[in-house]
């Protein structure tokens, strides 16, 4: 791998930042100042510093982002702002894509990676894994319609979705329910709910797996995934 690109891979800087630093004579391999950005190293044996301090490589990354509403969850659009817009530089790099989808308007938990296995993992429709919605409901959610979710219901072109299990936090004119669901079709939740005769008017993934959408995390703002929340991934 060419130096400069580790470097930056490495959030040291862009490749023109990374430029300067290395003709400042500030980057050393195995203890050799190096100044030529296209010199190949290996990643993981050869010992890297800038100004001294090892910079240990790191193949994948891993972020937890909380997409806000009116982003599209994709790797770039002509028109749109994509959730990889609303990421740094330093990570661009690492070529990093969405897991999955959200729509346009949806908010919450989207993980970000260029860690492809991983991003099948949790794709794959034989894992089953749990994906869990937030969301706000024109009408009145009853226990008919946990029921139905229970069981499946049709969601267009005969589909009977999957066993889901849905919790009603309040019932009324506007309804607020949490939806486990263990599959990603197109616009899954809205169509379960229109299946129930019922319109989906604001949603946020809250869980996939286990991973939780960190409160603390504001609309918009993403963090690199913490030791136990990798651990979860493996
Ligand atoms: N279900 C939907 O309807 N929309 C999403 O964005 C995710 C799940």
């Amino acid at each position: 791998m060419r130096l400069d690109k580790m470097l930056s891979n490495m959030g040291i800087g862009t490749r023109k930042e990374v430029k300067a630093i290395l003709k400042k004579k500030l980057v050393t391999v195995n203890e050799n100042i190096v100044k030529d950005g296209s010199t190949h190293i290996d990643p993981v044996k050869d010992e890297v510093k800038v100004d001294g301090e090892v910079i240990t490589y790191q193949k994948h990354i891993y972020l937890m982002l909380h997409k806000p509403d009116g982003v599209l969850s994709a790797t770039r659009d002509l028109n749109m702002k994509t959730v990889i817009d609303l990421i740094e530089p330093a990570y661009q790099h690492y070529e990093i894509f969405p897991v999955g989808r959200l729509d346009k308007d949806t908010e919450g938990l989207l993980l970000l990676t260029n860690d492809g296995d991983l991003a099948h993992q949790l794709l794959s429709p034989k894992k089953n894994v749990e994906k869990t919605y937030y969301a706000h409901v024109e009408g009145k959610v009853t226990s008919e319609d946990e029921e139905k979710f229970k069981v499946g219901v049709d969601i267009g072109e005969g589909y009977i979705t999957k066993p889901a299990s849905l919790t009603i936090l309040k019932s009324g004119p506007v309804s607020e329910i949490e939806l486990t669901i263990t599959e990603g079709k197109f616009h899954q939740v809205k169509r379960m709910f229109e299946a129930v005769g019922k319109k989906v008017v604001y949603l946020k993934r809250i869980r996939m797996g286990e991973l939780i959408l960190d409160p603390t995390l504001q609309k918009g703002a993403y963090r690199p995934l913490t030791k136990e929340e990798l651990a979860y991934c493996e």
